[in-house]
């Protein structure tokens, strides 16, 4: 038995970020098919826990943001993170982070000022993919072909033919498709066929991990409950994530060096001894998770038509939870090229921007995420051996290791740079300026308009968040409305290019917005930015929908003053 599908774009894999690239595809009005090997609604391992606020801005502005809000832990559960001796003993630090129920209107936290409509959401993975994937099959130009896998694929100049199986019968399927992206996680075929290899570090370190049910564990800790509750003690350091909330949790045991094998240590020992328990305890475990942490990215992201996004394209360690929220920035920054290059407004050069765009922060991240890693190894290592004493030895062990942890972790836990600070300083389709982006940490940036950088958020006058208000495809930031920008509307209408005009009254303007214009790109990044239009509109148009990719050539050869660029 065979059948045969045709589609704009085939989406290799319908994961977290399979299913975030179809959405915004099929909003963009491009037909989409995504191949997913799972059941329907199959339930993923429960890796991610942490919904960074960029992603949240993302699920806001594709639909989905209330429905995952309302899922996950319990309203009023603690998104803390605790630091104890183990989970039942002494607490010696503590990063309050508001539970979902406070966290629009929470203040004074060290996330709770950050500028976006969106905060960060703690969710694990198993209760957001069901919520997205309900989603993506209510979207309209979307097709989910579940209980299939693909197996190959071949292009030709004009598209790309993909072979796949179903996993329940004998049907071989055929589909044909303008653009193929594989989201098809970290065994990838999409990488290996379009000749990607990694590179980086093989082995950061190896975790035990467990997936386990214990209804007492709550009501024996000291400390009120947290999401992440972490244990540092001589013997076992670990940490313990609340799944539901109640019963349901999901334990790393952070394997030392000279244990190179995930049975080298007894896991019911290591269970205990990061809880803290004895043997009047039971749980019941739901799934072994054991993964070994790397800091891994492809060499390149696309071959022609086909290209690869999140964990095909990079794996490293969870460190500031920035795996499935790096691979959903990936795939938003793919979906409106590949829409403008499919719609015909985008010209031959757009597609380059992807990997332009993309692979210096995903080395970036990968790196940052690494170092955080081996920094938490040292304290783990280093933890001073009368941490858990009683008395005023224990005392003052963990008064010293509770700054020291604080410090280190709220770096990785309200991780600000990495949501808001990274910037595209080398592409094709942006145009410019000879101003440098600001620098970003993990946990530090700087909103800025700078092009490049994420169109920087903040709350009109009327109440509504910028970026509710900003269309779909570009919008043009107009600071002062007498400024004339017709000749700008004129050639993005004349080139097909989606083009609104947003006239931004908001008393937090000022310093942020020094420009009178800022041209905001469908993905909400700065395009670029003048007091007055360009005296040569068409040549911006063409600019930033890559169909002039000589004039960005010409400004990068001598870096230009801001008001110079394109007038
Ligand atoms: C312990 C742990 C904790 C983590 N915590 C976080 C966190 O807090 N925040 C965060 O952002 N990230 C976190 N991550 C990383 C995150 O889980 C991954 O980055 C994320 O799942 C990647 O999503 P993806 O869609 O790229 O790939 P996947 O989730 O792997 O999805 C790939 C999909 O493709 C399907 N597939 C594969 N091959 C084929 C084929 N040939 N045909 C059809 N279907 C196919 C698979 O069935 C799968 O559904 C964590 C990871 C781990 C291990």
């Amino acid at each position: 038995m065979s059948r045969a599908h045709q589609t704009q774009v085939l989406v290799v894999g319908g994961g977290p970020v399979g299913l975030a690239l179809a959405i915004d595809l099929a909003q963009r009005g491009i037909k989409v098919i995504v191949v997913e090997a799972r059941h329907p609604g199959e339930k993923p391992s429960p890796k991610c826990n942490h919904v960074s606020a960029r992603t949240m801005e993302i699920f806001r502005r594709l639909g989905v943001a209330k429905e995952l809000r309302d899922a996950g832990l319990p309203e009023d559960y603690p998104n803390d993170v605790a630091y104890r001796t183990s989970f039942v003993g002494e607490e010696i630090s503590r990063i309050p982070i508001p539970c979902r129920r406070d966290r629009y209107t929470a203040t004074g936290g060290p996330d709770t000022w950050w500028p976006t409509p969106e905060p960060p959401h703690r969710i694990n993975q198993v209760f957001l993919e069901p919520v997205i994937f309900a989603h993506a099959m209510k979207t309209p130009g979307l097709t989910i072909l579940n209980r299939t896998r693909i197996t190959d694929f071949k292009q030709d100049e004009e598209g790309v033919e993909a072979s796949a199986e179903a996993l329940d019968s004998d049907e071989k399927i055929g589909i044909r498709a303008d653009y193929l992206v594989g989201c098809d996680g970290g065994r990838s075929i999409v990488r290996k066929k379009i000749g990607a290899r990694l590179s980086g570090t093989d082995v950061v370190g190896r975790v035990q991990s467990t997936y386990f049910r214990a209804p007492d564990l709550l009501a024996r800790a000291k400390a009120p409950p947290a999401w992440a509750t972490f244990s540092l003690n001589p013997r076992r350091s670990g940490n313990v994530y609340a799944i539901d909330g109640k019963e349901t949790f999901i334990l790393h045991n952070y394997l030392k060096a000279d244990e190179t094998d995930f049975s080298s240590v007894d896991r019911d020992w290591g269970i205990r001894t990061i809880l803290g328990v004895g043997d009047d305890f039971t749980y019941e475990i739901l799934s072994e998770e054991d993964w070994i942490a790397r800091r891994l990215v492809a060499d390149k992201f696309r071959d022609r038509r086909a290209f690869i996004c999140g964990d095909a394209a990079h794996l490293w360690v969870p460190m500031a939870g920035y795996g499935m929220n790096a691979g959903i920035a990936d795939a938003m920054n793919l979906s409106w090229l590949l829409a403008a290059r499919l719609h015909g407004w985008g010209g031959e050069g757009i597609l380059d921007a992807h990997q332009a765009e993309r692979l210096p922060i995903t080395e970036q991240v990968s790196r940052l995420a690494m170092n955080h890693a081996l920094s938490l190894q040292k304290e783990r290592e280093g933890v001073h051996a009368d941490i858990d004493l009683d008395g005023d030895a224990g005392k003052k062990a963990r008064a010293a290791a509770g700054k020291a942890l604080y410090d280190l972790n709220v770096k990785q836990y309200c991780c600000g740079g990495l949501n808001f600070g990274y910037y595209y300083d080398a592409s094709p389709v942006i145009a410019y300026d000879g101003e440098a982006a600001p620098s970003y940490t993990m946990d530090t940036f700087t909103p800025s308009t700078v092009p490049g950088c994420r169109t920087p958020h903040l709350w009109l006058d009327d109440g509504r968040s910028l970026y509710d208000a900003m269309g779909a495809g570009f919008t043009l930031l107009r600071l002062d409305p007498s400024v004339d920008v017709a000749g700008l509307e004129v050639a993005a209408a004349e080139r097909g290019v989606p083009f609104e005009i947003l006239d931004v009254s908001s008393s937090d303007a000022g310093s942020l917005y020094p420009q009178k214009l800022v041209l905001s790109r469908p993905d909400q990044h700065v395009a670029w930015r003048g007091d007055r239009m360009p005296s040569d509109p068409f040549a911006l148009i063409d600019l930033v929908r890559g169909s002039n990719t000589d004039r960005r050539k010409e400004a990068n050869r001598e870096p230009l003053h801001s008001s110079e660029v394109l007038l």
